[in-house]
This record gives structure tokens, sequence and C-alpha cells, in this order.
């Protein structure tokens, strides 16, 4: 059983960094882009990294630092690096702890920008990848190559809803003495904590739940010390680091995550019960309902079921476009994770340029729908579907 730490919460609002002569009560906003040094001496030694101080905000800032600070706590992380996206999270782990020939064991079923960036931008610098299904663990093994130095997945997945089995990856890697990267994304720090399981590194794109308000972008990467390092330096001399302004909100966003999350979680599992015994529902996917093919796994990683709840509507592409015409209150809206419930129909959207049996790879049918439940009244989010499910 994951158990989380009952410090959580507490972290999350307690983790501070230190207050100026003002003594404010609620972290100021450091919008500089470099710091002053007290005579040459200090430059020298802050260069050299004698002491731990910021100089220049493309390294680091004390907002983007209080940030990671609290994620790792809630990672149970050694340390971090905030990114200005969830992307350039996923990309500069890759860039930085990879060589020209390595290569690289993922999920099939993962983000669609993580996919282009692994099938066409890493070949281009000779980095190849091999892919397993989220059903087909197993075949993992067979895959690892003497060159093989990653091994990525994310759980859930997106838009499917499946669960990988975290335990079972960290052996495998272990085993092979792989880097376990695991993008913790639809999971959030706080129902779910990878390097429990043996990961290496979590990734988050900060945009999603963390935010959880749709406003900002960002990203994080959380784990051991000397891979954080190597990652800090690919960022600290190519500049995509977070904004000063997005780790303000993005931190103060985290002194809610587990009050948010958890209504979320509560509204998620009503709504996929409501879509089980609906007559043009074929099938509901969300990992806490016992139906779901992976409930097990589920329930010993998580702490809840998450915000996200597929579904299959009857009649596919067709009846799913319909769907989404008929929704009055739910948004129709690229993000996820949300305080508004999102409503998408990847067939015939977000996946429409893959082709049938490329989408059946990763579990997207013509009548699969997804639903990023929110925070408004459950009963009206019900309603809303209720009415356009007809
Ligand atoms: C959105 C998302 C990303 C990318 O994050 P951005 O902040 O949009 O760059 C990566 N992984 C997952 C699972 C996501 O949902």
């Amino acid at each position: 059983m994951n158990t989380i730490e009952p410090s959580f919460e507490t972290e999350a609002i307690r983790t501070q960094i230190e207050k100026t002569q003002f003594l404010e009560h609620s972290s100021p906003l450091y919008l500089t882009s470099s710091f002053v040094f007290e005579d040459a001496e200090d430059m020298r030694a802050s260069f050299a990294e004698e002491k731990q101080r910021n100089i220049y905000a493309r390294f680091t800032n004390p907002n983007t630092s209080e940030f990671v600070e609290k994620i790792c706590k809630m990672e149970g992380a050694e340390e971090g690096y905030a990114f200005a996206t969830g992307m350039s999270a996923v990309f500069s782990t890759f860039a930085a702890l990879l060589n020209s020939g390595d290569h690289i064991v993922s999920s099939r079923s993962v983000f669609g920008s993580t996919h282009t960036l692994l099938t066409k931008f890493l070949p281009k610098w000779n980095i190849e990848t091999s892919y397993f299904k989220v059903n087909e663990i197993e075949k993992i093994e067979s895959l690892i190559q003497p060159n093989t130095k990653i091994l990525y997945a994310e759980s859930p997945t997106n838009p499917a809803v499946d669960i990988l089995d975290l335990e079972a990856l960290g052996e495998i890697a272990k085993k092979h003495q792989l880097l376990l990267v695991i993008d913790n994304c639809f999971a959030t720090p706080y129902l779910q904590n990878p390097i429990k399981f043996g990961a290496d590194l979590v990734i988050h794109s900060a945009t999603k739940l963390i935010d959880g308000q749709g406003r900002v972008l960002g990203g994080v990467v959380a784990g051991k010390k000397d891979l954080i390092r190597e990652i800090y330096l690919f960022s600290r001399n190519t500049g995509p680091a977070m904004s000063p302004f997005n780790a303000w909100v993005l931190s103060k966003s985290l002194e809610t995550l587990a009050v948010r999350v958890d209504k979320h979680c509560e509204n998620a599992i009503r709504v996929a019960k409501f879509l089980e015994q609906h007559n043009n529902v074929n099938s509901v996917k969300y990992p806490f309902l016992k139906s779901h093919p992976q409930y097990k796994i589920a329930k010993k990683q998580m702490k809840l079921g998450g915000n996200i709840v597929a579904f299959q509507i009857k009649g596919g592409v067709k009846a799913g476009k319909s769907f989404l015409n008929a929704i009055k209150m739910c948004s129709l809206s690229a993000n996820l994770g949300d305080t508004r419930t999102i409503v998408t129909h990847p067939a015939s959207t977000t996946h429409s340029k893959l082709s049938e049996s490329d989408r059946l790879e990763v579990g997207i049918t013509d009548g699969l729908v997804r639903v990023s439940v929110g925070l408004e009244n459950v009963d009206d989010i019900i309603n809303d579907l209720k009415q356009a499910l007809g």
C-alpha cells in the first residue's frame, strides 16, 4: 500500500523561502533577472559554487527554488529542477542524460508530444526508442539492448487511463541497471510517488492538476541528486527554466493540491459510476472502479483514482462528435486537470491524424471519450453528461 506521509499537506503549505525584512506571510514574487554580489571574492565563490546562492534567473530564482523544494518533499526526491513547460522537462531529461547511440525503452502510451520527441527528434541525434504496450510489460526485457539507458512510462496513461505496474517497472530497471523515468502528471505527487517503487526520476507537467486552475504552464523533474545535477547543467546552459511568476503561482497552487485532488477524485468516481450504468455507454475506465483491468495495481500504487474518466460511447466517431456538440456546461478544450470539467473525443481531434490501427495500439477506439472531471457541483457535471448522452 502506498502510504502518504502524514505531513504532505503541511509541507505543501509551510515550506517557504526565507522572509524579507517585511516579514511577509505569503512568499513574495521575485521579478529580477539577476542578483548582486558583495565583492569580487563573493562573485568568484558564487560562480565556483562554493556557496549556494542565486546568480541569474536562468539558473535559479527564489520562487522556482520554493516550488522545487515543495515538489521534492511531496515526491520523496533528493533534488529537482523546474522548467517552463512539462515538455521542456521531458526533453531536457533526455538531452542531459543520453548520448548519441543510446537507446530508450518506452511505453507506447505516452503523451503526444513525448511520442513525437521520441520518434521524430531524438533519432536526429542517433537515439532510438523501442516500445512496449501497456498490457505487455513482460515483453520489456526482450526490448532491452546493451545500449539501453532509460525505461520510460506514464501511469495512468492518456487518454485511455491504463495503469502500469510501477513496482514491476522498478524491478526491471534495477535488474538491468536502467534509469526509470516516470511521467507522474496524471496522478500528481499527492496520489502516487513513483520513487517509492524504484523510479530514479519523476516528471510533472505542472500545467495540469498542479496549477489546477488552467492559468500557467510549467514542468518539473525530481529525483536522484547526481541525475538532477546533469539536468540542471543542461538547463542552466540552454535556457528552458521556469519563469519566477509561474513558479510563484504554482507554489501557491501546491498549498491546495491535496484538497483539490481529493475533491476531483470524489467527483470523478461519481461520474464514472453514473456512466457505467448508462445505456448509451459501452464501457467505462476509471482506475478505482472494480471493472478496471488493472484495478488491483491502481489500488496498490495510488491513493485515489485521479480525475480522468474514459468511456466508450455507443456509435463510434459519429456518436462521439454528436456528444461533444450536445454538451452545454463542460468545456471542449485541450487541457486537463482544471477546476472546469473538460470533455474530449480523441479519435476526431487530438489523435485524428493517426490511422485507426495506430489509434487502437494506444487504446483509442472511435467511441472513446475522455472526461477531465472538475470541481463544479458533481450533480451539474452529471446532468450535463446525461443530457448530452441522450
Ligand atoms: C500535458 C502533458 C505533458 C506536457 O506538458 P506541457 O506543460 O503541456 O508541456 C507531458 N505529459 C503529460 C502526461 C501531459 O498530460
